[in-house]
């Protein structure tokens, strides 16, 4: 089982105080061992490592979330980044008919995938022709008009005397005359990738010059996605993908291997064979799959928030209090940094959004520089900031030791008084919602 294998993965960094160097190697070589389990494949999964090394070295651990729960938080969010973030809906062509044309090996899939998009486009109310262009397997147009009468879709065939480029252009032909909105041409496939194949897909592309190109990947294909995402997307380039079978066993990792060789998204999946099995493909979801870590995820997000809001409670006290001095100031520099962005701090603390927009939005630097600097203060300094204010040999020992200019070290003093300031005459006038004891 995957997933027990991926949490023994981890268990080497539970009782670590953080991540380092060297308590996630065990980790990486479990993930490693774990996603070629998923069927990624091996140079997939070597990038992919690298990837989550870098990233969950150093990465912050929140009070609350342990550094294993935090390693598998970065390898999700990674997967899920690798699989293209969010859904990517199906192109849509300004002139209609919108031109797919689908492409993949022998037994992939093609021709029911063919028909359950020719469903779920008549689900969204739309007119689409489906045209039959493997013309090597007898049964292959029955098939498909087998599907078409079943889904109420219009099938279009020249039997199969014709080449399938020739087929395809009618078929566009006659979309075009009829007014479909979309094309769908359902191609034949081989049983390996070969040359004629290629060719042939070329010539039907050059044929009715498609709006997207799916490759269409069997999930049980496992390790060998790579290379034949490769191999097609190199000859006749792809727009993006429909990943099938996903009822079976497969844990899905030939969608990483499809995302990161050909940079597509994966657009659809199949899950089961019958023409209403068809989902829209969410990286998110599919990460989870893969990982089969659900729990873990949803346990580090809700200590995440947690932490958020204690932070903000604290600062909101020291505001009652007016004590607000350098040390708070760095910690809420680091707290809006660790938010992401401002919208969600505002949204915690109702009664700032006149917040200064350009003080609070301080970059990363900034916040690097104001660390140094704090870190030369003395702790009366950094408890009593008027002392710095009315000595000037004061700012300028602490530009020495932080290796600024006075200059700097006068704009975060000014920066510092006008938060404290805003913050103060915040407090004393807005009042919060939720602090007992305010006025207001
Ligand atoms: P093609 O050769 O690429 O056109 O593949 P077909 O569409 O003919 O499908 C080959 C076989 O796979 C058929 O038996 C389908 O019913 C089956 N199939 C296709 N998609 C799925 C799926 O998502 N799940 C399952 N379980 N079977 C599927
Ligand atoms: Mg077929």
């Amino acid at each position: 089982e995957l997933s027990a294998r991926f949490e023994d993965a981890v268990k080497g960094l539970r009782g670590q105080a953080k991540i380092s160097d060297t308590n996630v190697e065990d980790a990486l070589k479990q993930v490693r061992r774990a996603l070629l389990g998923a069927d990624v494949s091996l140079e997939v999964v070597r990038e992919f490592v690298e990837e989550v090394r870098q990233k969950a070295v150093g990465a912050e651990v929140v009070r609350g979330v342990t550094p294993d729960q935090k390693f598998v938080q970065v390898v999700h969010q990674q997967l899920v980044e690798v699989m293209g973030g969010d859904n990517a809906p199906m192109a849509e062509a300004e002139d209609s008919p919108t031109v797919v044309l689908m492409a993949g090996l022998q037994g992939a899939g093609k021709t029911t995938a063919t028909a359950k998009l020719g469903l779920h486009l008549k689900d969204q109310g739309q007119r689409p022709l489906m045209v039959a262009a493997d013309v090597y397997r007898p049964a292959a147009i029955d098939q498909l008009r087998t599907l078409g009468e079943q889904i109420g879709v219009d099938v279009f065939s020249l039997g199969d005397d014709v080449k399938p480029e020739e087929i395809a252009a009618a078929g566009l032909a006659k979309a075009r005359e009829e007014g479909f909105d979309t094309l769908l041409v359902d191609t034949a496939g081989r049983l390996q990738i070969d040359t004629e194949m290629m060719e042939e897909m070329v010539r039907i592309r050059s044929a009715v010059e498609p709006d997207e190109v799916l490759l269409v990947v069997d999930s049980m294909i496992g390790q060998e996605a790579a290379e034949l995402t490769r191999a097609f997307h190199d000859k006749v380039g792809i727009t993006g993908s429909v990943l099938t079978k996903l009822d079976g066993d497969s844990r899905g990792g030939a969608a990483l291997s499809i995302r990161k060789v050909s940079g597509q998204p994966i657009k659809f999946i199949g899950t089961g064979e019958k023409v209403e099995a068809l989902q829209p493909f969410h990286p998110e979801r599919m990460a989870s799959r893969i990982l089969g870590m659900g729990d873990v995820l949803t346990l580090v997000e809700k200590a995440q928030k947690e932490v958020e809001l204690a932070d903000v409670e604290k600062m909101q006290k020291k505001l009652q209090e007016a004590s607000f001095d350098f040390s708070d100031f760095l910690q809420q520099m680091r707290l809006i940094k660790r938010m992401g962005s401002l919208g969600g701090l505002i949204k915690m603390m109702p009664g700032m959004n006149k917040l200064d927009d350009g003080m609070l939005k301080q970059g990363e630097q900034q916040l690097k520089r104001i660390e140094a600097m704090i870190g030369s203060m003395t702790a009366d300094e950094r408890n009593q900031p008027e002392l710095l204010a009315s000595q000037p040999s004061r700012r300028r020992r602490i530009a020495g030791g932080s290796g600024h200019s006075p200059a700097d070290v006068d704009k975060v003093l000014a920066d510092f008084q006008k938060m404290r300031g805003f913050m103060q005459q915040m407090s004393k006038g807005g009042g919060m919602p939720g602090m007992p004891g305010m006025p207001g």
